[in-house]
């Protein structure tokens, strides 16, 4: 995806080495063309793995996800940071760390909506430390569902998250993979 890495460098601001702000194509504003460009790369690489369900994490990753979800024509599952009143329902709850906020969230979603049959994309906006896709993974695993892959919008590749889900089973697809970002200056894998 030589479009999203141009984006990255091009409109991708550095925080403290560390954390990369997209909120103009990302986070915050978000370019549609682009989202509908990594769900059909996404779709490309897991077509023939029978995905019924995409699963994200609100609220960054619903963007992806949900044009992902258009391309397999399946539902777009998220889970939730809290649970509002109207969902009285039994549910698959975790714990999730976010990494930018330092911040333990509980998270649910709502069992009607996974269970033994599905097979499951779980997307992201970002893989860090891999608590998201983990946490994911886990509701995955509490419904007896199958993952077939995690599919990230930007790997930061110098933290531990791929190594993490790599030693669960997973597949990782990540379409654009930093090695670093020292000095405020963003460098792609491969560079
Ligand atoms: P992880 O759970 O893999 O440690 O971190 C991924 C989650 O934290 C993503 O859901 C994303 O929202 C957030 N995140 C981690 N690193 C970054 C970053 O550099 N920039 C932004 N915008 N979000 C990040």
């Amino acid at each position: 995806m030589e479009f999203l890495q141009q984006k990255v460098i091009e409109d991708g601001v550095v925080i403290d080495g560390s954390i990369l702000k997209v909120d103009s194509f990302l986070n915050h504003q978000i370019d549609a063309q682009l989202m509908n460009e990594i769900g059909k790369n996404l779709f490309e690489t897991y077509k023939d793995k029978n995905i019924t369900k995409i699963l994200t994490i609100e609220a960054s990753g619903i963007a992806p996800a949900i044009m992902a979800a258009l391309h397999f024509n399946v539902p777009c599952l998220f889970a939730k940071k809290a649970q509002p009143s109207t969902l009285t329902e039994e549910i698959y709850s975790t714990e999730i760390h976010s990494y930018t906020k330092n911040k333990t969230n509980h998270v649910i979603i709502s069992k009607k909506f996974l269970n033994e049959d599905d097979r499951v994309l779980i997307i992201d906006d970002f893989l860090a430390n891999g608590e998201a896709a983990l946490g994911l993974y886990s509701l995955v695993k509490q419904a007896g569902a199958s993952c077939q892959g995690v599919g990230i919008v930007i790997e930061k590749s110098f933290q531990k998250g791929r190594q993490r889900l790599i030693n669960e089973g997973l597949n990782v697809t990540s379409l654009c993979r930093i090695a670093s970002l020292d000095n405020n200056q963003v460098t792609l894998v491969g560079e």
